[in-house]
């Protein structure tokens, strides 16, 4: 029977679990998932507050990319899923201390809707002819990857970086628009300067070819009891003798014929035909540092970001005085150390009940290392004078609690595409490694289901063509 070790309990871990066990009751095959921590799910965490549903780490995921519902539905929550409440959906750009919102018909930051673009106090005349001019004149397609800030720079002039490009990827990648790589990034927007050479003319191609729906899917989509549902409902259908928490891997060494691998835990050794390595890239690079040094070099070298989310909740007067939409995005001119504010209970409305105001504020990069020791008081006292600046909220909040994610978020650099060449081709010297996680193609819940089931079916052909 063939056995696979499945290393790092995160949603990418389990996802490829899930896939391997009807193999395992099938009798083909055995797993065993190892998890440095008490808790399985990783990053998704959800907490129970005063009625209120906290999440601690991602609060939903895009609709557009399919294998997280997918997912949902194979596990049977098809009834639990929820979306972003679109007909709410306005986001805010603060703008020399004012919240200004961004226009309608704005595609991350490409204008497909003329007049409110025109008439937005979001740019300024420059940045609106620079618009109008890359229909006509848009740049020459770069011959190499860039970072996202010179992409948009080029199209748009640098007033588009700060203002939009750099919070908008800030808040997904917890990076900075001057070191994402585009490629890596933004591949659609890329492919459209390669292909129509103007954004804008692209875009609205693509949208006249787009048929109209009565009904298009929400933005996001959720769980009605918060991601954490997610980790819950999969566990059970595992085999709880598989699923070893409190086991962090110190290393992985091929056996001697290169077919088997030794798995080393603190206690002991185990054996295996093949492994899953389901972690961020930095711990991935430390078990892999002496079976391979150069893949651990290569996985060391892809950055990682910190992050803090910190959840407020506040009482109907608070909830009444709010702007409507979903929060708001501060550009670093502005000076702000907080990144971006989501208003909970107007994006998904059953998170907080009706007399309540649920808002989750968010630190990343260079802010949330610098505020890393600072005591969870002192960091809500932050978020609340930039909140009193920014939405003149000084209320006494009903809680606060902070969440810390020290290097939890994935920064694809410019060159991010090559790397992954070299670590697949590295990868493959190492036969039965599979690599599954957000530091590879795609950052998000999705993506990251998504790289896990792709691990489990490439040790699953494995396993067959050695039959
Ligand atoms: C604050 C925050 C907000 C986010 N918001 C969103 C969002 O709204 N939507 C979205 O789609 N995505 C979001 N993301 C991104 C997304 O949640 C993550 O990229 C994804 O969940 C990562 O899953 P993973 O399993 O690859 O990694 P992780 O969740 O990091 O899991 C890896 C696991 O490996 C374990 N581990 C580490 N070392 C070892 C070892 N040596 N041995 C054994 N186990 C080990 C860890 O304990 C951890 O449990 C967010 C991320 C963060 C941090």
């Amino acid at each position: 029977m063939t056995r696979i070790a499945i290393i790092g309990g995160g949603i990418s871990g389990l996802a490829a679990a899930f896939a391997l066990e009807p193999h395992r009751l099938s009798g083909t095959l055995d797993y065993t998932l190892y998890e440095a921590s008490p808790h399985l799910g990783g990053v998704l965490r959800t907490e129970r507050i005063q009625d209120c549903i906290v999440e601690a780490g991602p609060d939903s995921f895009i609709t557009e990319k399919p294998w997280a519902s997918e997912l949902c539905r194979a596990l049977g929550l098809t009834d639990q899923l929820i979306g972003s409440n679109d007909a709410a959906r306005k986001t805010y750009i603060l703008v020399d201390g004012r919240l200004v919102p961004m226009p309608d018909g704005l595609m991350f930051m490409v204008p497909t809707k003329i007049l409110p673009t025109a008439f937005s106090p979001l740019f300024s005349w420059t940045t609106k002819l620079r618009m109008a001019r890359e229909l006509l004149h848009p740049p020459q397609p770069a011959s190499a990857d860039e970072s996202v800030a010179s992409f948009v720079e080029r199209h748009y002039g640098a007033e588009m970086v700060d203002r939009l490009a750099d919070p908008l990827l800030s808040g997904i990648y917890g990076g900075e628009a001057a070191s994402l790589s585009v490629r890596a990034v933004l591949p659609r927007f890329a492919e459209m300067e390669r292909t129509r050479r103007s954004l804008g003319r692209a875009m609205l191609a693509a949208k006249k070819k787009s048929p109209v729906h009565a009904a298009a899917p929400p933005l996001f989509t959720s769980l009605k009891n918060g991601m954490q549902q997610l980790v819950e409902t999969v566990v059970p259908k595992l085999n709880p003798l598989s699923l070893l928490t409190n086991t962090p891997v110190q290393s992985i060494h091929p056996e001697a014929n290169n077919k088997r691998w030794q798995v080393a835990v603190p206690s002991r050794t185990d054996h295996f035909d093949s492994i899953i390595l389901a972690l961020p890239a930095p711990a991935a690079a430390s078990v892999l540092s002496i079976a391979s040094p150069e893949l651990s070099g290569e996985l060391a070298s892809i950055p990682y970001g910190s992050s803090i989310t910190v959840a407020l909740a506040y009482g109907h007067k608070v909830r009444h005085s709010l702007p409507p939409g979903f929060g708001f995005l501060v550009p670093r001119s502005e000076g702000k150390r907080l990144l971006a504010a989501t208003f909970v209970h107007n994006k998904f409305p059953h998170r907080a009940p009706e007399n309540l105001a649920l808002l989750r504020c968010f630190f990343a990069g260079s802010n949330a290392e610098n505020l890393w020791q600072l005591s969870d008081d002192a960091l809500v006292a932050t978020v609340r004078n930039e909140l009193q600046q920014i939405l003149g909220l000084r209320a006494t909040p009903l809680f606060a609690r902070v969440y810390k994610w020290k290097s939890a978020m994935a920064q694809y650099g410019v060159g991010h595409l090559e790397r992954l060449d070299r670590i697949d081709r590295l990868r493959r010297q190492l036969p039965g490694l599979a690599l599954a996680g957000n530091a590879y193609r795609g950052i998000g819940v999705p993506d990251c289901i998504r790289s896990g089931q792709d691990a489990a079916q490439q040790l699953l052909s494995l396993s067959a063509g050695s039959a």
